[in-house]
C-alpha cells in the first residue's frame, strides 16, 4: 500500500468530518487573500498585479513573456512557476475557476517586455474562452500575442484526439521549456514552437485515492471510495478511465508507467524526463518510494531518464493523489529543460540574481484619454450607451426566462449572468459617453465590463464580441453607412473565433448567422441600417425557436443534449431579444442623440465585407 498514512485516516475517522482546507477568514475571499501572502512571502520573485502577479525583478527589453495560469488551488501552479527562467506572469483566478479575459490582459500586459506574449494554460473550455478573449484584445493593441493549449493528459481523451485533451502536471514541462527559450532571447515564433513541440512530447497519467474540498465547503467536490483507486481522474474531479482495489507501489508504478509508454509520441528517443507530482495530501516520502519503482521501470524499458522532478508542482488543493508526466527529449528540448531556472515554486540551475524593477502604474491608462478631443463630435459614443440601456432592460425583462432555460440542460445561470453583464456594460458606457468617449471608447470599455463581471462563456462572447465591434468602429467625427456593416462583421467574427461554435452545435451561433445573414442581405440591397438590423433581429429570433429541435454539441449542456431537446438555445434566445430591442430603439430612435442620418452621412453605399 503507498496511502498508508491518509488511509489509516479515513478509516478510523470515516471521510470528511470537517473541512480539509481551514485555514481562512472568509471562504470567498480564500484565492485572492492567498495570492496576496504568496508575494508577500515571494517578493524577491514577484509583484501583484490585478489579475494575478509578474516577476518583481527586471526583465531584458525584448523578451517574450510567457504568461501562465488557470484557477487557483494548484500551487505551485501558477503563481509560483514565475521567474527568471520560467513564467513572466501567472494569471490567478478563482479555485478551479478560469480568470476573466481582463484578467489575463491585464496580466500579460504588465508581463510584456516587448518581445510579445505567448500565453500557455491546461486546455479547459473556460480557460480557452477568456484567455481567448484576452488574446484577441491584445493582438488587436499591437501586442503579438500566441496561445499554446497544454494537453498531456492522456485519460482525458484517446491518443487520435489528442487536443481533446487536458492539462495537469504537463503544464510544467511546457512553461519550463518555453521560458527558458524566452530567456534565451529567442523570438515568439520560435517559444511557441518550441512550446508545442514540449506539449506533443509530453504524456501524463494522475491518479486519485481521496477527493478535495473546498475552502470551507462541508462536502468534499468529490469522493474516491475507501480502499480504491481512481486511475485518471482529473484534477477537479473530472471522471478518470478506471477504478481499482488500492495497489501496492509496485503496482501502481508498473501501471502509470506501462500506460505511458503505450501513448508515446511519433519519434520519441530514448531520453526522457520524468516527474512524479504530488497533488496536494501525499507526503513526499511516498512520492520519493513510488518514484524509485518508477525510474527502474523506465530503465528497464530502455530510457535514460534526465533531470526528473519529485514533489509537488501541479497541486489539486488537497487531493490525495499524484500523477506521472513523461517528456521525451529531442537535444533542443532537453537543453531547455535542463536551463536554470528560479522561482517561489521551482528552482533549478544557477541564476545570477535580478535586479528589482519598477512595475508601470496607472498613469499609462490616463494617456489614452487624449483620443477623445475630436470624438464627442460624431455622437456614436453616447448613441452606443443609450442603446445599450435599452438592451439592459430587455434583458432584465427576460432574466427569469433564459435562466429557466439554461436550467433545463444547463446551469442555470444564464439569465442572472446576462443580467450581470449588461447592467456593467451599460454603467460603463453611460460613463466613458459622459465624458465624451469615442464610440470605440465606449464600446471597449462596456465589453470589458460585460465580460468581467457576467463570467460564464456567454459573458465572455459578447464582452470580446461588443471590444471587437468597438475596434472597428475606431474614433472617427463622421462614420458612413458602410461602418454599421463592418461592426457588424466583427460583432460576429469575434464569436465565432473564440468560441468556435459552428452552426447545428446549438449555440448563440445559431442565431447570430441567421442575423448577420438577413442584416447583410437587407443592407446591401439599400435598406438603412435600423431597417437591415430589424431585418437580421427577426431572423435571429426566428432562428433562436429553431434550435429547440437541435441536440447541444457545444458548452455546457453537451452532456444533457436529450434534455435540452424541444428547448431552445438560452444564448440564441438571448441574442434574438437583443437584437431585437437594437432595432426597435434604433427605429422609433428620434429622441436617440443619433438618427439613421447620422450614420449615412457619406451615403457611401459599400457592400458588406463577407
Ligand atoms: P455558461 O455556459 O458558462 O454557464 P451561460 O449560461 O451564460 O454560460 O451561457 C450559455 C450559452 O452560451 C449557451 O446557451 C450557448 O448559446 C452559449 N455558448 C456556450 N458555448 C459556446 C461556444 N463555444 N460558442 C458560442 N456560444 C456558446
Ligand atoms: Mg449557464
Amino acid at each position: 500500500m503507498i496511502k498508508t498514512r491518509s488511509l489509516n485516516t479515513v478509516f478510523q475517522e470515516g471521510f470528511n468530518e470537517e473541512p480539509m482546507t481551514q485555514i481562512f477568514d472568509n471562504p470567498a475571499d480564500f484565492a485572492e487573500d492567498a495570492l496576496d501572502g504568496l508575494v508577500a512571502a515571494n517578493r524577491r520573485y514577484v509583484a501583484r498585479v490585478d489579475g494575478g502577479v509578474v516577476r518583481s525583478t527586471e526583465v531584458p527589453a525584448g523578451q517574450v513573456a510567457v504568461v501562465v495560469g488557470g484557477g487557483s488551488g494548484h500551487y505551485p501552479a501558477f503563481a509560483g512557476l514565475v521567474g527568471p527562467g520560467l513564467a513572466a506572469g501567472a494569471v490567478c483566478g478563482n479555485i478551479f475557476t478560469s480568470p476573466s479575459g481582463g484578467q489575463v490582459y491585464r496580466v500579460a500586459k504588465a508581463a510584456n517586455a516587448g518581445g510579445g506574449v505567448l500565453l500557455s494554460y491546461g486546455n479547459y473550455a473556460g480557460d480557452v474562452i477568456h484567455f481567448g478573449e484576452a488574446q484577441q484584445r491584445l493582438n488587436a493593441e499591437g501586442i503579438e500575442t500566441r496561445t499554446v493549449l497544454v494537453t498531456d493528459d492522456i485519460a482525458s481523451a484517446p491518443l487520435d484526439q489528442i487536443a481533446q485533451r487536458r492539462g495537469i502536471a504537463g503544464d510544467l514541462t511546457v512553461f519550463k521549456i518555453a521560458g527558458a527559450a524566452a530567456e534565451a532571447g529567442l523570438d515568439l515564433d520560435a517559444v511557441e514552437r518550441l512550446a508545442v513541440r514540449a506539449n506533443h512530447c509530453t504524456r501524463s497519467l494522475g491518479a486519485a485515492f481521496d477527493g478535495c474540498t473546498f475552502p470551507g465547503a462541508a462536502e468534499p467536490l468529490f469522493q474516491v471510495p475507501a480502499g480504491q483507486m481512481s486511475l485518471g481522474l482529473g484534477i477537479h474531479g473530472e471522471p478518470g478511465i478506471s477504478d481499482h482495489p488500492m495497489p501496492t507501489a509496485s503496482e501502481l508504478a508498473e501501471m502509470l508507467v506501462s500506460r505511458l509508454l503505450e501513448d508515446k509520441p511519433d519519434n520519441a528517443g530514448d531520453r526522457v524526463v520524468a516527474i512524479l507530482n504530488g497533488l496536494g495530501r501525499v507526503k513526499y516520502e511516498e512520492l520519493f518510494l513510488l518514484y524509485g519503482k518508477i525510474e527502474k521501470l523506465l530503465t528497464a524499458a530502455g530510457l535514460t531518464v534526465v533531470e526528473p522532478e519529485c514533489g509537488e508542482l501541479v497541486t489539486s488543493l488537497d487531493m490525495s493523489g499524484l500523477s506521472l508526466t513523461l517528456l521525451w527529449l529531442d537535444d533542443e528540448l532537453e537543453r531547455f529543460w535542463a536551463a536554470p531556472a528560479d522561482t517561489a515554486g521551482f528552482r533549478k540551475g544557477n541564476l545570477a540574481p535580478r535586479a528589482r524593477r519598477q512595475l508601470a502604474g496607472p498613469a499609462e491608462a490616463a494617456a489614452a484619454e487624449g483620443e477623445d478631443a475630436t470624438a464627442a463630435a460624431s455622437g456614436l459614443g453616447r448613441l452606443a450607451a443609450e442603446v445599450l440601456a435599452h438592451v439592459q432592460d430587455a434583458v432584465v425583462e427576460h432574466e427569469a426566462e433564459l435562466g429557466r432555460l439554461d436550467a433545463i440542460a444547463g446551469d442555470g445561470d444564464h439569465g442572472r449572468g446576462m443580467r450581470r453583464g449588461v447592467e456593467a456594460a451599460a454603467a460603463a458606457a453611460r460613463e466613458a459617453a459622459a465624458a465624451g468617449a469615442s464610440v470605440q471608447r465606449v464600446l471597449t470599455a462596456a465589453g470589458e465590463a460585460w465580460s468581467e463581471r457576467a463570467g460564464g462563456t456567454s459573458g465572455a462572447l459578447w464582452g470580446s464580441a461588443l471590444q471587437a465591434a468597438g475596434r472597428t468602429l475606431g474614433n472617427k467625427t463622421i462614420y458612413a453607412r458602410g461602418d454599421a456593416a463592418v461592426a457588424v462583421t466583427a460583432f460576429t467574427d469575434a464569436i465565432t473565433a473564440l468560441g468556435k461554435a459552428v452552426p447545428g452545435d446549438k449555440t448563440m451561433v445559431d442565431a447570430l448567422l441567421p442575423f448577420r445573414g438577413a442584416f447583410q442581405s437587407a443592407f446591401n440591397g439599400g435598406a438603412p441600417v435600423a431597417a437591415a438590423l430589424a431585418a437580421g433581429a427577426a431572423a435571429a429570433q426566428e432562428a433562436a425557436k429553431a434550435t429547440a429541435s437541435l441536440r447541444p454539441r457545444k458548452g455546457r449542456a453537451r452532456p444533457l443534449a436529450e434534455k435540452s431537446l424541444g428547448h431552445p438555445d438560452p444564448g440564441a434566445v438571448s441574442l434574438g431579444l437583443i437584437a431585437a430591442r437594437m432595432a426597435d430603439c434604433l427605429t422609433v430612435g428620434q429622441d436617440l442623440s443619433l438618427s439613421e442620418s447620422r450614420l449615412a452621412t457619406s451615403a457611401s453605399e459599400e457592400g458588406v465585407p463577407a
